[in-house]
């Protein structure tokens, strides 16, 4: 790939969210002088309001045949806490086509498959960073509980672990009644009625992370230049032009593409044909009288909770919408009211840093790693629902590619040219 010139001394990743720093970071390691562009800030895109989970026993593609039945309520349900406008426009509408044809159990296990390799070292390239001085904590989750009004509710997540467990994935998770989880989470109220706990997963506090590892990459002697979108990308035989809107331009040996939901804008001129769609999620924090002792999940409600800070972080949404739109109140009314019948001592309506973010997320659930058709520039991206969890190994993987010019057979499944 490097036509006998040796691997790049100089890479450029552009967007500075989870994926595109553990890139520049796993660039470093190998000695690589990195300038990371970012539109806006660190953290500006889905990197931020997340729920900080470090799940690899739930970290699976999101097409599955379950979806479909959930897709059709949410079009009849304006508080379900998946949403589609009802004009959808005729990309979101290939999008769907296409999700809805993978969505699949045979497809799912293809897809499932093609996770484990990186599930299973998702948590040591989190050990990676730490040890490399990336300062932010991971916290091992003291209790995990996935949480059910009635016992029958748990059965498709209990299928669904099952199912990640027949795949080759390490998972971990008994039933709990309700009274147990009311003992071990006294911020559960009465109407959980059944709990699913899942041992061995960890989570972290988004911003802090994200923050962190940007600071290690600086120290490292990487550059992250802020308030810089870039509008184009001119790849030579021998490097490849970074154009900025504000006409600069810079030679790079090698670039990586890390724009999340916005992903496609740079890369389908470069072969890569998938496209991605925002899945937008909202979150806030509110304080909790007595604070959870690890995540909260309510599967049927589709909600995340983490404490983080001291404050209780929801998180929980799927819109299919724009990612530049605006916030919108009624979503975030809607997850508010998914989880307020679960939730003791909560101040639901004492909420801070209403945020709204875009999940990148392809049709067919994999995410977007390793050469364009473009010499020298390469993707990062499409991780949809568990581009946190993922990011770091998958800056680990990419980084080997770009050394190498040839992507390592982990990393086979998520080519982007597929
Ligand atoms: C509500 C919610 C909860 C979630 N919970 C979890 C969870 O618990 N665990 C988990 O693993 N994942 C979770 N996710 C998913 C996760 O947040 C994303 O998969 C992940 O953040 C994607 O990271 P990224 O670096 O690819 O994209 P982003 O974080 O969006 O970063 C892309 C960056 O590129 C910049 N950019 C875009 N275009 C340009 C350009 N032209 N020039 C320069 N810069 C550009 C953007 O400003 C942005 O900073 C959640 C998402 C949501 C919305």
């Amino acid at each position: 790939m490097y036509q006998g010139r040796g691997s790049p001394g100089e890479v450029a990743v552009i967007g500075a969210g989870m994926v595109g720093l553990s890139t520049a970071w796993f660039l470093q390691e190998a000695g690589v002088q990195v300038t990371v562009y970012e539109r806006q800030q660190v953290g500006a895109g889905a990197s931020w309001g997340n729920a900080g989970w470090l799940t690899p026993a739930l970290t699976a593609p999101l097409p599955e045949p379950a979806v479909l039945r959930y897709g059709l309520r949410a079009v009849l349900s304006p508080r379900s806490p998946v949403y589609l406008p009802l004009r959808a426009d005729r990309n979101l509408l290939r999008f769907l086509a296409s999700f809805v044809s993978h969505s699949t159990a045979r497809r799912w296990k293809r897809g499932m498959a093609a996770y484990v390799p990186l599930n299973e070292r998702a948590l040591e390239a989190f050990d990676v960073l730490a040890a490399g001085g990336v300062t932010a904590p991971t916290t091992k989750a003291a209790t995990f509980l996935a949480c059910f009004a009635r016992e029958r509710d748990a059965r498709g997540l209990l299928a669904e672990l099952e199912q990640i467990g027949a795949a080759g994935q390490h998972v971990d998770y008994h039933r709990v009644s309700g009274r147990r989880a009311r003992v071990m989470e006294p911020a559960l109220t009465g109407q959980v009625g059944a709990a699913v706990e899942i041992r061995g997963q960890r989570y972290l506090h988004p911003p802090e992370y994200v923050r962190s590892l940007a600071a290690a990459v600086r120290a490292r002697g990487g550059r992250i230049v802020e308030d810089a979108e870039v509008t184009d990308l001119r790849p030579g035989p021998d490097e490849v032009s970074v154009v900025r809107r504000s006409g600069e331009q810079a030679r790079h040996d090698a670039v990586v593409v890390a724009t999340g939901a916005v992903l496609g804008a740079l890369t389908a001129r470069l072969g890569v044909r998938q496209p991605v769609q925002a899945g937008r999620g909202y979150s806030f924090s509110v304080p909790a009288a007595r604070m959870p002792a690890g995540p909260l999940y309510f599967p049927r409600q589709r909600v995340a909770c983490t404490p983080l800070s001291g404050r209780l972080r929801v998180a929980g949404m799927m819109e299919f919408r724009r990612p530049g739109d605006a916030l919108d109140p009624r979503r975030i009314a809607a997850v508010v009211e998914a989880v307020r019948p679960f939730l003791a001592g909560v101040d639901l309506d004492d909420r801070r840093d209403e945020w709204v973010g875009s999940r990148p997320c392809t049709a067919d659930g994999l995410p977007l790693v390793g050469p364009t058709a473009a010499p020298r520039v390469f993707v990062a991206g499409g991780h949809g629902m568990w581009g946190i969890a993922l990011g770091p190994v998958t800056g680990q993987l990419l980084a080997q590619t770009v050394l190498k010019g040839e992507a390592p057979p982990e990393l086979a499944p998520f080519d982007p040219l597929r």
